[in-house]
């Protein structure tokens, strides 16, 4: 589905980026062309979020998210591509164009359609004689049919063409059942075939009703475990969680976060309502913010395993960063929250839920475990790296009340316990300023790499450079051409600047407009970030031709340069190997 250019740009015209994001956001003016505020997207103290009015973009320089008013509203609503169109197109009061597939809101309909009579089907096959398989393994997990009704649990037959055949006879096309990400096209091109066979079905439904997607679990051994709906105009999978639509309701207070579907409906039987799970093994930020839009505390309930705890101490840090409460449930003698519900009931996990760990816990037993803390050596080793994680809290009663608890445990005087986390306090927080400083010195020298360590930059006396003709092509594409004011995407050193400044500019030489929104096809969100930051940097656009002479004679420099190492590279090495041939 491709939305025109053209309707894009007016839509970016008409909802002012500074408008949009000052409903979220204080936005101050302090100096130059930036309005600054506290990030929405990770949790700060002082404002490292910028807007620029002119470009109508933004960029925070502590957390590296950055875009156009419709990325805002992505990440701000939690709403995929399509959706944030229709979202800003609506707040314009503008009309949602049309192409040659019919009007977007229609397909979208259409596909949420089709995903709601695949949930019917599905269903209903596990009702009939032939979803005895499914109906076997439900009542093996105890599940009952009350349950299996509420999150409208369904069976995929063992067979490649049930799905597609009976909705195929519902007027749904191939093409769209491809789309849905409920079908395959078979190999050789002609047809297409189930994606999901001999599963149990779990519908996902979206906070406002939708079945978006779903979830398959194998009904024995074997892998994947549970296969997800890829990403599809409907469905982001980092952006959803299991059960939610459900457990929103929920009088709780808080959700409680688990790995697997299955663990979902087990708790709900048992009366917990509010139990949720990631799609897929770990928890992603936008699932994290999501969460924290119905609930100010999450429950761990991950599985007892080394996969689990790792899981557990990975989202810890996420849900942290939206200031979260997290506690973490010690699942002691089972497995899995299922596992514990069929052997010891739902008062015993209710005792758990009552006696669950906060995360400073969690994190203390992890350094414990594995150490037998009756041998000094080992005891010194736990207080330590414990002390560190004490030392990191930010309340002093907290930290009184654990050094309390680590003496105890030690058997080491809360004294010296607390001295101990002093010290450590003091380098912590020595390490703090020096990173300030360091990252202050580095936003100075403008060499900001890019996040992602897979697109480092490898000579970053190039890279300043190449970054500058990058924005002075955003900025002002006319400064280009003539003599010694062009420069050809291949001899940049690196290839992601390169691809910025080649896309920028073919595109300004067709004429098109050089906003995010006709760059994200392009690029991935963290390139789109990066990119930001770059456009971000202060330039002086009066003696723009100048500039960007200096930047590309800059580039050719640093290539000649290293043209010449390869080469005397190549000669050291080619006298090498005479020599060894002499010897
Ligand atoms: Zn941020």
């Amino acid at each position: 589905m491709v939305i025109p250019d053209s309707f894009l740009q007016e839509l970016s015209e008409r909802n002012d980026i500074v408008d949009v994001v000052g409903g979220y956001v204080h936005l101050t003016k302090k100096s130059g062309a930036n309005l600054f505020g506290l990030c929405p997207f990770h949790s700060e103290k002082t404002p490292s979020f910028s807007v620029n009015p002119d470009m109508q973009i933004y960029h925070c320089f502590g957390c590296g998210k950055g875009g156009d008013v419709i990325n805002f509203i992505r990440e701000m609503e939690n709403l995929s591509f399509p959706e944030a169109v229709e979202f800003l197109a609506r707040r314009a009061g503008m009309e949602m164009p049309t192409d040659g597939d019919g009007d977007l809101r229609q397909r979208r309909d259409r596909l949420l359609a089709l995903n709601r009579a695949a949930a019917r089907f599905f269903h209903q096959a596990l009702i009939q004689p032939a979803g005895q398989p499914g109906r076997d393994y439900v009542a093996r997990r105890g599940i009952s049919p009350a349950l299996v009704r509420r999150f409208g649990l369904g069976y995929a037959a063992d067979n490649f063409y049930s799905l597609t055949n009976a909705m195929r006879a519902q007027g749904y096309t191939e093409a769209e059942l491809v789309e849905a990400g409920l079908a395959n096209a078979n190999r050789g091109g002609k047809g297409v075939h189930d994606i999901f066979r001999d599963r149990l079905m779990f519908p996902v439904i979206d906070v406002r009703g939708n079945v978006i997607a779903f979830s398959g679990r194998i009904l024995g051994d074997g892998e994947p475990k549970y296969l997800n709906t890829r990403d599809t105009p409907v469905f982001s999978k980092s952006r959803n969680l299991f059960g939610l639509n459900l457990a929103k309701k929920s009088k709780s207070g808080y959700l409680l976060l688990a790995e697997g579907n299955i663990d979902v409906v087990s708790l709900h039987q048992a009366g917990f309502d509010s139990a949720v799970a990631s799609l897929g093994t770990s928890l992603t930020p936008e699932q994290a913010r999501l969460m924290s839009r119905y609930t100010g505390e999450i429950i761990l309930a991950y599985d007892n395993d080394a996969a689990g705890q790792k899981a557990s101490a990975r989202a810890i840090g996420i849900l942290e960063k939206l200031d979260l409460k997290v506690r973490v449930l010690r699942l002691e003698g089972a497995k899995d929250p299922d596992e514990f519900i069929q052997a010891r009931g739902s008062g015993a996990f209710r005792q758990l839920l009552e006696g669950s760990a906060n995360h400073v816990e969690f994190l203390l037993d992890g350094v414990a475990r594995g150490r037998d803390l009756s041998v000094d050596a080992e005891k010194a080793a736990y207080l330590r790296e414990a002390a560190g994680i004490v030392a990191a809290l930010p309340s002093p009663v907290e930290r009184e009340v654990y050094a309390m608890r680590l003496s105890e445990q030690t058997g080491v005087a809360k004294s010296v316990v607390l001295e101990e986390v002093r010290r450590l306090r003091r380098r912590q927080a020595k390490g703090a300023e020096t990173r300030r400083d360091r990252e202050a010195v580095r936003s100075l020298r403008e060499t900001v790499q890019p996040r992602d360590r897979a697109l480092r930059y490898e000579n970053e006396r190039s890279a300043i450079a190449e970054e500058g003709v990058v924005r002075l092509m955003y900025l002002d594409p006319s400064l280009f051409g003539g003599a010694g004011r062009s420069i050809e995407p291949e001899e940049f050193s690196s290839p992601l600047l390169g691809r910025f400044y080649g896309v920028l500019r073919d595109k300004a030489a067709a004429g098109g407009s050089l906003s995010m929104a006709s760059l994200s096809g392009s690029f991935t969100p963290e390139e789109i970030d990066h990119l930001t930051g770059i456009l971000l940097k202060p330039e002086v656009l009066a003696n723009g031709r100048q500039a960007l002479a200096d930047y590309i004679a800059v580039i050719r420099e640093e290539r000649q340069l290293q043209n010449a190492a390869d080469d005397l590279l190549a000669f050291a090495a080619q006298k090498r190997k005479q020599l060894q041939a002499q010897r």
